[in-house]
């Protein structure tokens, strides 16, 4: 009997291979690095085939000694907007992927946005015009890699983002990518079924190379039987914030997922409706079954848990991450401190690169503790200027539902409850980006009838944090940031 679902997570710093089981129980995991090529600054580049290579064989790896009949489907999900061109007639690349964090292409949209272009793009496709999206770094390969550009003049030239060309190595030469990916490309309308021809004409993409768009669950692909010894079905394509908002179970309008690492992602679902940000979030679509789409609203901070490992590393006022809590809990407050982490600039919804971080309302009575308070604080703080921009947007919060290497610690969770003055959920398995691959496939391969009936039988036990803080308390700690980042 098929027992288990197979998942590859494909990220930007590792590949990972998992199994779930039908109730979302982890039954194996296998990890590899991914190796980061930086050829020059601002430059990042990952081999498409070491992503292939060591996706296989960190399936393989998991599967052990499994008969390859227990495997009912595969899910995958992975980075998004990384951009791999390969030759369609052989399955070989032509490049080493430009990676979402490339920022190479700065210049084409600048002169994109100086000719006026923005506002029609963004209107179509939910995004700014930004080197993050895949369509410029296209482009870019076309122009700089003779290889790519003989093979578009050849018609032999597939592009993809990550999915697709797993699919395509899997499959032995299907040419898909799943909807949620296919919107990080600016080539996507939101309101339509494939690439506009439009926007590639605007970007200089080939049409004829991009992959054609299908659902985000349900029978997608199917593995080349050499590869497991059986044809295995591909049943979910999701990129990884939108999977890590379905494995939060935000199947509903308003319901919001945010992942604090590195930086810090927020997802709010928006349902069945194109969403038109008036203050510069993105739209994204979230799924798509049977061709019909819900989307999301998207807005990230760039300093999340980068500002904890600034802490340790630059400041050395802690050892380590987890510290972080201790010396927070060890205070009743941090005494007018206030940090603004804008040490990349501010993200969505300032969008001021330009703008540096600060501490402010320092005293003799500041120490470390405080210092490391105010750090943690900021993210409520950040997280709260995002919910009001979600909020105006016509996206309001009901609860949040939290993730990602910061959550493990409970004194966030319960000052971001008290900040935003809703409750904050956090699943006991964190792996959610995993997870919500794991409820694709299981919908796509009919062992529920919807994501939502998935998410909940495999979701796992949660906890929760109310919100607790008196209204004065809250509005001084909001009255002192506002100050803090106008000074930013
Ligand atoms: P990414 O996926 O972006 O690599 P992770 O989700 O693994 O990031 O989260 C790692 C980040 O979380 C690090 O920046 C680290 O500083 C921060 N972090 C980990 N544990 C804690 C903690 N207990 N308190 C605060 N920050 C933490």
């Amino acid at each position: 009997m098929s027992e288990h679902l197979l998942v590859i997570d494909a990220g930007t710093t590792s590949t990972r291979a998992m199994l779930f089981d039908r109730a979302g129980k982890l039954a194996g995991s296998a990890q590899a690095e991914i190796g980061q090529h930086f050829p020059r600054p601002g430059w990042v580049e990952h081999d498409p085939q070491e992503i292939w290579q060591a996706s296989l064989n960190c399936a393989r790896r998991v599967l052990g000694n499994r008969r390859p009949e227990s495997i009912a489907a595969i899910g995958i999900t992975n980075q998004r907007e990384t951009v791999v061109a390969w030759d369609r007639t052989t399955l070989n690349p032509l490049a080493r992927a430009i990676v979402w964090q490339d920022r190479r292409t700065a210049d084409r949209c600048r002169d994109l946005r100086e000719r006026g272009e923005e506002e029609a793009v963004f209107g179509e496709t939910g995004l700014l015009l930004d080197p993050y999206f895949s369509a410029t770094k296209m482009r870019w390969m076309i122009d700089h890699v003779p290889e790519v550009r003989a093979a578009a003049e050849a018609g032999r030239l597939a592009f993809g983002t990550i999915e697709s060309w797993l699919v395509a190595k899997l499959s032995g030469g299907d040419h898909v990518s799943d909807a949620s990916n296919a919107s990080r490309t600016q080539l996507l309308p939101l309101g339509k079924a494939g690439f506009s021809q439009d926007l590639c004409d605007l970007f200089g993409v080939p049409h004829a190379a991009l992959p054609r768009v299908v659902d985000t669950h349900g029978q997608l692909a199917v593995t080349d039987t050499e590869l497991f010894g059986r044809a295995i079905p591909i049943c979910g394509l999701v990129g990884d914030q939108q999977a890590a908002t379905i494995g939060q179970g935000c199947l509903s309008e308003g319901e919001t997922k945010a992942t604090y690492g590195t930086g810090a992602f927020i997802l709010a679902n928006h349902g069945t409706a194109i969403p038109h940000s008036e203050h510069r979030l993105l739209s994204t679509v979230l799924t798509q079954s049977g061709g019909e789409r819900t989307y999301a609203i998207e807005g990230s901070v760039f300093v999340a848990g980068s500002l904890i490992q600034w802490l340790r590393d630059s400041l050395g006022l802690i050892e380590n991450a987890a510290e972080s809590e201790a010396l927070a809990r060890s205070i009743e407050d941090s005494g007018e401190v206030v940090i603004v982490p804008a040490l990349a600039g501010l993200g969505a919804p300032h969008w001021r690169a330009d703008a540096r971080g600060l501490i402010s309302g320092l005293s003799f009575a500041s120490g470390r503790a405080q210092i490391v308070r105010a750090a943690l604080e900021s993210m409520a703080c950040q997280t709260n200027d995002l919910a009001t921009a979600f909020a105006a947007d016509g996206a309001r919060w009901e609860s949040l539902r939290i993730d990602g290497g910061m959550s493990a610690n409970d004194w966030l969770a319960q000052d971001i409850a008290d900040i935003l003055g809703i409750a904050v959920e956090r699943p006991q398995f964190v792996e959610t980006t995993a997870l919500g691959a794991a409820v694709a496939a299981a919908t796509g391969i009919g062992w529920y009838a919807t994501l939502a009936e998935a998410a909940e039988a495999m979701r796992g036990a949660i906890d929760r944090f109310e919100p607790t803080m008196d209204a004065d308390t809250r509005k001084e700690r909001l009255d002192r940031w506002a100050k803090a980042l106008a000074a930013a």
